[in-house]
């Protein structure tokens, strides 16, 4: 917290630890775009009124919670940056997103939020990768052999920048018209899949923590 009453890092980046590592072992996370992925697309959501949960992507988190695997919420938010919303429109709007994940579930282990403009060149804004860097700082995070799921290449560039495993394009969003710039960014490294249900990655990350 800062003097704003925010979670706000002297960067100016959104950086809110809910719920601490138990333990210092480094653990896998799903790392989770907002709009578009986990809720539908909204240009500029400022309103609570406005959240519409998308429910494979809750589930998803539901599941990764069974599993103990946290989930980290990476946003851009170039509406602050613009001046079109503040910060305390977005508090108001994660509550509404954060209730319906718990509604359903899931749990948002910890929130990364990025106001810079499109052009800034800002190290948390998606595609580049502070956001996951700084989750990682905060948090005892296995980087290599987490996830991201997002609807946009940027998300899937953020994931790959941060030497993630995996990125997974949703088809809400930005997802289907995304998939050309997605699918350009696997690599040795870092695989992306598109077109796929989100309960199959699910399903994947359930048979990695048994295996
Ligand atoms: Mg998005």
């Amino acid at each position: 917290m800062n003097a704003t009453g925010f979670p706000l890092d002297e960067s100016g980046m959104w950086r809110e630890i809910r719920v601490p590592s138990a333990d210092a072992s480094l653990r896998p996370v799903l790392f989770i775009d907002r709009d578009g992925t986990l809720i539908e697309l909204v240009d500029y959501l400022s309103s609570p009124d406005d959240v519409r949960p998308i429910a494979e992507a809750v589930a998803l988190t539901a599941r990764a919670r069974a599993m103990d695997m946290p989930t980290v919420m990476v946003t851009n938010q170039s509406g602050i940056g613009r001046g079109y919303y503040g910060w305390r429109d977005f508090a108001a709007v994660q509550q509404a997103v954060i209730a319906a994940v718990a509604a359903g579930g899931g749990r948002i282990d910890a929130v990364y939020a990025c106001p810079a403009l499109p052009d800034s060149g800002a190290a948390c804004r998606k595609p580049n990768p502070g956001m996951l860097l700084a989750a990682a700082d905060d948090l005892a995070l296995d980087l290599r052999h987490s996830w991201i799921v997002g609807d946009t290449a940027g998300d899937m560039a953020a994931g790959a920048g941060a030497g993630l495993r995996r990125g997974w394009l949703v088809a809400t969003g930005y997802g289907v018209e995304e998939r050309g710039d997605a699918l350009a960014l696997r690599g040795p490294g870092f695989d992306v899949t598109v077109d796929r249900p989100l309960r199959e990655l699910a399903d994947l990350l359930s048979g990695l923590s048994n295996a």
